[in-house]
C-alpha cells in the first residue's frame, strides 16, 4: 500500500479545505454561535462508529465532517463566543498549523528541525523583550499555560529548594511550598500535585475585588510558611487574572521577592497580550525580576490551540533542568552543543508550534497587535461605563482587560431577605446563562465571584465590537426582568 500523494488527490483535498475555509467564515454572523442540543440529543444524531476495516474515499469522510461534525460544534470565531480566554483563529496562523503539520517534524534536536529551532528561539526572544524581560531573554514553546506553568516551577523547586531534587528526590530536602494568590489558575495547585509538593503545601495570599494579591500580606506570608518549617520556594503573580482580569501588583511583589530570595514566576498566560498596548508599562513593571514568565499565543494572538512560550532570562537553565541523556536521541557535535530544544523540555516529540507565530507575525506585522490590543482596550473602557452608568448591572470592580463578570439585580428582589436574595439571585444567573446558551446567539460564562453567582464575559475577539456587547446585555437585561416577573411578579 502506498500513500496517495499524486497530484490529482492532493487538489482535491485543497479545494475541499479552501471550500469548507471560505463556508465556515463567511457564515452570518447572525446565525447562531451554537446550534444547542442537549447531550441525548447529539448522541441520537451523532453515532461513535466501529473503526471500519475498509475506509471510504477522503472526500465523503470530509463530507461527513462537514455535515455532521461542524453543525453541531461552537463556532469559536463568532462575537458571541465570549466563554473562554481565546476566540477563533486568524487565518495565517490557521495555514501555519496545517503546514507545521505537514512538516511534521519534531522539534527535540537541531538535526530535525534546525531552521524551525532558529525560528522558535527568535520568536522567544521578541516575545521576551516585548514584554519587558531583560537582554538576553529567551524561551521554549510548550503546549499551553498549564504546562508552561508546570515547567517554570520545576525550575523553581530544582534551583531554590534543593538543586538535589532532580537526582535524588523529594525525601532530602526540607518539604518545600509554593505561593500564589488566592485566584491563581488552577494550574499552579496541579503543578503542586504533579511535584510532589502537594495541594496543602500551596498558600494563597488574599486577593482585592478584582481577585489581585494585597502584596502586604505577602511578606508575612512568607514569614508565616517559613515559620512552619516549611520552605517556599516559588512566589506565583498573575498577570491576567483567569476570571476578572486583574493584574498582581508585579513591581512591588517582585521587590518583596527579591528580598526573600524566591524564585518568582509571572503567570500572564493572559495578560501577555497586553505588551502589545499602550498600557504596557502600568501593567509590566517588575517584569525584569520575573525568573519564569508563561504566555499564551493562544489567547490575544488568536493562533489555533495551543501555543504558549514559557520565557527565562536565562535559557540554559532550563537545559539544567530538564536535559537528560538519550543516546538514540541527542548526538551533540561541537557546533549544535547547545541546539536541541528537547533537553530544555520534558517533551520528546515536540511540534513547531512557532510557525502558526511566525506566519501570522511576518503577515500582520507587530502594528496589527498593537492596534487589536488598544482597540480591545478602547471597547472594555466603553463597556465598563456603560455598566457603571447603569442600575440594573453591576460590577465589583473597574475592568483592566476585557474580561468582564458582572450581575443583574431588580428592585422587586428587594422584598426578599438577604439568603433568599442571595439564592434567587443565583438561580436566575444560571437559569438566563442557560436561556442564552440554548437560544445559540452568544455563549458566555458563569463564574462565583465574592461571594455570589455572576456572568463573565471574554471579549478579546476583534469582531466582538461594543455594540454588539451593548446588544447583547440588553438581551440579557430582557430575559432577567422576564425571570424576576414570573418568579416575583
Ligand atoms: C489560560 C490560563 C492558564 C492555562 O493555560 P492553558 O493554555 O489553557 O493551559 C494559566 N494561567 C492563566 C492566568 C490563564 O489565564
Amino acid at each position: 500500500m502506498q500513500p496517495n500523494h499524486d497530484p490529482e488527490t492532493i487538489e482535491i483535498i485543497g479545494s475541499t479545505l479552501t471550500q469548507i475555509l471560505t463556508q465556515y467564515y463567511q457564515e452570518k454572523v447572525d446565525e447562531p454561535v451554537l446550534a444547542y442540543r442537549t447531550k441525548s440529543q447529539i448522541m441520537a444524531q451523532f453515532h461513535c462508529d466501529e473503526p471500519p476495516y475498509e475506509g471510504r474515499p477522503l472526500q465523503e469522510v470530509i463530507e461527513t465532517f462537514r455535515s455532521e461534525i461542524l453543525p453541531l460544534s461552537v463556532k469559536t470565531w463568532h462575537p458571541g463566543f465570549l466563554n473562554q480566554m481565546f476566540a477563533g483563529a486568524s487565518y495565517p496562523s490557521i495555514i501555519g498549523d496545517l503546514l507545521a503539520s505537514m512538516m511534521n517534524p519534531t522539534m527535540a534536536t537541531w538535526e530535525m528541525s534546525p531552521v524551525a529551532t532558529l525560528i522558535e528561539q527568535n520568536i522567544a526572544q521578541w516575545m521576551a523583550q516585548l514584554i519587558g524581560m531583560p537582554k538576553g531573554s529567551g524561551g521554549i514553546f510548550l503546549p499551553g499555560g498549564t504546562v508552561s506553568n508546570l515547567l517554570a516551577l520545576t525550575v523553581a523547586r530544582n534551583r531554590y529548594l534543593s538543586p538535589e531534587v532532580r537526582d535524588r528526590g523529594l525525601c532530602h530536602v526540607p518539604p518545600g511550598a509554593i505561593i500564589c494568590s488566592e485566584a491563581s489558575h488552577y494550574s499552579i495547585a496541579s503543578a503542586a500535585n504533579l511535584l510532589g509538593i502537594g495541594l496543602d503545601q500551596v498558600f494563597r495570599v488574599p486577593v482585592n475585588r478584582r481577585q489581585e494579591m494585597d502584596a502586604g500580606c505577602l511578606r508575612q506570608m512568607i514569614e508565616h510558611v517559613r515559620s512552619k518549617g516549611l520552605n517556599p520556594f516559588a512566589v506565583v503573580a498573575t498577570t491576567g487574572v483567569t476570571v476578572t482580569g486583574g493584574f498582581d501588583p508585579l513591581a512591588e511583589i517582585a521587590a518583596i521577592v527579591k528580598d526573600a530570595q524566591i524564585h518568582l514566576h509571572v503567570d500572564a498566560a493572559f495578560g501577555g497580550g497586553l505588551a502589545f498596548s499602550d498600557r504596557r508599562s502600568l501593567h509590566f513593571s517588575g517584569i525584569e525580576h520575573a525568573d519564569t514568565v508563561s504566555w499564551d499565543a493562544h489567547k490575544w494572538m488568536h493562533t489555533p490551540l495551543t501555543c504558549s512560550v514559557l520565557l527565562v532570562p536565562d535559557p540554559t537553565i532550563l537545559e539544567q533542568t530538564f536535559s537528560l541523556k538519550a543516546d538514540y536521541l541527542f548526538h551533540p557535535q561541537q557546533e549544535d552543543l547547545l541546539a536541541d530544544l528537547g533537553k530544555s523540555t520534558i517533551l520528546c516529540g515536540k511540534r513547531f508550534d512557532a510557525l502558526k507565530i511566525w506566519l501570522l507575525w511576518h503577515t500582520y506585522g507587530t502594528q496589527y497587535f498593537a492596534n487589536l490590543a488598544n482597540e480591545r482596550l478602547a471597547v472594555m473602557e466603553r463597556l465598563d461605563h456603560w455598566i457603571a452608568a447603569d442600575t440594573e448591572f453591576h460590577m465589583d470592580y473597574r475592568m483592566v482587560s476585557p474580561i468582564c463578570c458582572f450581575t443583574y439585580t431588580h428592585e422587586a428582589m428587594n422584598q426578599l431577605d438577604t439568603e433568599d436574595r442571595l439564592n434567587f439571585s443565583n438561580q436566575m444567573h444560571r437559569s438566563v446563562r442557560e436561556d442564552v446558551k440554548h437560544s445559540g446567539s452568544a455563549l458566555f460564562n458563569i463564574t462565583k465571584l465574592n461571594g455570589r453567582d455572576q456572568f463573565r464575559m471574554v471579549f478579546i475577539n476583534p469582531l466582538t465590537d461594543y455594540e454588539y456587547l451593548v446588544g447583547l446585555m440588553e438581551n440579557i437585561r430582557a430575559r432577567c426582568r422576564q425571570y424576576v416577573n414570573r418568579h416575583l411578579g
